[in-house]
């Protein structure tokens, strides 16, 4: 692929993702580029479209799962200079999309906004929050967002509202676009009692969580009516490994990848579960884990 000179500055070839991925690992991707401004996201993915390479927007990588092969296209990270910017108006707070989750849910709480401390200690960011819809304690993002703005595959800019973004359990409408900002539609709140709902929240769900593995994904939706880990445990998968890759014994929603894991092994180890969770119950149980 040939970038344009105004483009060089910013792509980086063979830029390895492991570190960038909360599993920490995968291969390379053949060109990486962290855009400063909404016009270099535009510019970059038009050009990606004009010459037939495939592009991948990166969070904070907390729901990626990178093959060994790498990404054979572009990468760009909008969780890294640009675009993590945080405006409240009355009711309404824009984030940008690189901005973390944690900050937006903290900043919207300290401001007596609520609609988003139920999403408190859910990694990455809000963009990555967004396209994947993610949920807590039976409530998702979507439904607080008023509208998202995203680069299309032609590099215009749109603003989406809340339905055209299509938010579904654990899906959306915004596979394939660049989102570069959301607004979130807020209550006036109490802070005092907002703070300590998050704070409760945050509690219980660090509670719940392997904290000494540092390596750790959560790859499956919650399949209807019964929480994953429920599910895993009752088909007694709890604990299963394969290689240096294993479902936590305690908290078997959580995957876990030790010294030496691959990304081959997690993927076989995914398989494997699928299987014995349709085997046992007939649940085809969906993945939430994207895969690079
Ligand atoms: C310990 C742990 C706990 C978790 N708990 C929960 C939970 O309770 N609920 C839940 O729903 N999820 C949970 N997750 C999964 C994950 O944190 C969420 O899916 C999170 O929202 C992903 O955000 P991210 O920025 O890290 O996205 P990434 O991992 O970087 O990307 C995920 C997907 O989103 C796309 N994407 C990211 N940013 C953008 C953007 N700006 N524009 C377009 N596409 C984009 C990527 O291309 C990719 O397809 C958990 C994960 C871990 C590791």
């Amino acid at each position: 692929m040939d970038f344009p000179e105004d483009l060089m500055h910013l792509i980086r070839t063979d830029e390895p993702l492991g570190p960038l991925a909360w599993l920490g690992i995968g291969g390379p991707a053949r060109f990486f580029a962290e855009p400063m401004n909404t016009t270099e996201v535009q510019r970059l993915v038009t050009v990606a479209q004009e010459q037939g390479v495939a592009v991948r927007i990166l969070g904070g990588g907390s729901n990626i799962l990178v093959r060994e092969a790498g990404v054979n296209g572009l990468v760009i990270s909008l969780a890294g200079a640009m675009s993590n910017e945080i405006v409240i108006e009355e009711t309404k707070m824009t984030v940008g999309a690189g901005a973390k989750l944690s900050h937006a849910v903290i900043k919207s709480v300290g401001a007596g906004l609520g609609g988003l401390e139920h999403l408190v200690g859910i990694p990455g960011t809000v963009g990555g929050a967004v396209v994947g819809n993610a949920s807590a304690g039976g409530r998702d993002i979507g439904s607080a967002v008023s509208t998202v703005t995203v680069v299309e595959k032609n590099g215009s800019i749109r603003t989406m509202t809340q339905q055209e973004a299509g938010f579904s359990h654990r899906k959306t409408s915004l596979g394939g676009l660049a989102v570069l900002d959301v607004t979130f539609q807020l209550d006036t709140r109490d802070v005092a009692a907002l703070t300590k709902r998050m704070q409760k929240l945050w509690i219980s769900r660090n509670a719940v969580r392997p904290t000494e593995e540092p390596r750790i994904a959560m790859p499956f939706v919650d399949p209807d009516g019964m929480p994953a880990k429920e599910l895993l445990q009752t088909v007694g998968l709890a604990g299963i490994s394969e290689g240096e890759v294993a479902l936590d014994s305690q908290h078997p929603q959580f995957m876990i990848a030790r010294s030496g894991a691959t990304s081959e092994q997690c993927l076989r180890l995914i398989e494997r579960v699928r299987e014995q969770v349709s085997l046992q119950t007939g649940i085809d149980l969906q993945l939430n884990l994207q895969i690079w």
